[in-house]
């Protein structure tokens, strides 16, 4: 079994719990994920761990900064989404944020309308990074065999049809893409997809490539594809 998570996991950083619960239940009516961390090493340690679509980030916190925050994670080379939530009495935070990473800002006393609105653009912004492969370079779209992936869309041509790939499924197929013929082991796929480079358990790893094979393999058991290595991991053949 996959599991399904195309709902978009939002990562709250606020040490004031009043407006943190309140942000919390108004993101979760919009059905999306909500945790809430209030400060910044908490929320270092928890996008380190996994990923999430989304952080709105408080610039006053206990400890580190949102600023700090913020900055750390680029220079990581983390690029999830961050809407700052900055001071009305302190007009500089607006473009320290900025300057720091930030994609985007709410002033605080927020609006709750404006605040869920530039959360839902930063949702449907966030794309893809990375090289594009295939040649249609404005849809992402990569061929192999008689299917295709869009990486944009995350829409795949698979053995149903036309159908939408979680999350999980897409990231796997974009690391087979930029190396076909090679051998990724699943030490690298946990690493790169999962974010879990300790994890005992690859069974997760093994879980997508069976849901893959569904959609991708005529026989599953003779893949023409998604090949595994025996002990290591698995090979795409395009
Ligand atoms: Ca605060």
């Amino acid at each position: 079994m996959v599991e399904e998570e195309r709902q978009p996991r939002i990562l709250v950083v606020e040490d004031e719990e009043a407006i943190a619960e309140g942000l919390a239940f108004n993101l979760e009516r919009k059905l999306y994920e909500v945790e809430i961390v209030p400060d910044g090493h908490q929320a270092l340690e928890r996008v380190e761990q996994e990923r999430f679509d989304l952080i709105v980030l408080d610039v006053r916190l206990p400890g580190i900064d949102g600023f700090e925050v913020c900055g750390r994670l680029r220079r990581d080379g983390n690029l999830t989404p961050i809407l700052m939530l900055t001071a009305r009495s302190q007009p500089d935070d607006v473009i320290f944020g900025l300057k720091s990473g930030a994609d985007d800002y709410v002033v605080k006393p927020f609006n709750l309308a404006e605040l869920l609105a530039r959360v839902e653009v930063l949702l449907r912004r966030q794309r893809w990074t990375g090289s594009v492969v295939g040649e249609d370079e404005d849809s992402a779209r990569w061929s192999f065999g008689d299917y295709w992936v869009d990486f944009g869309s995350w829409q795949a041509k698979t053995r149903d049809g036309v159908r939408e790939l979680s999350r999980k499924e897409v990231a796997v197929m974009k690391i087979f893409a930029e190396k076909p013929n090679q051998v990724i082991s699943r030490r690298q796929l946990l690493v790169h997809v999962w974010d879990l480079p300790n994890h005992p358990n690859t069974r997760v790893v093994d879980n997508v490539i069976v849901a893959l094979r569904k959609a991708f393999e005529e026989n599953a058991w003779r893949p023409r594809h998604i090949h595994s290595v025996r002990g290591v991991g698995y090979r795409f053949v395009p």
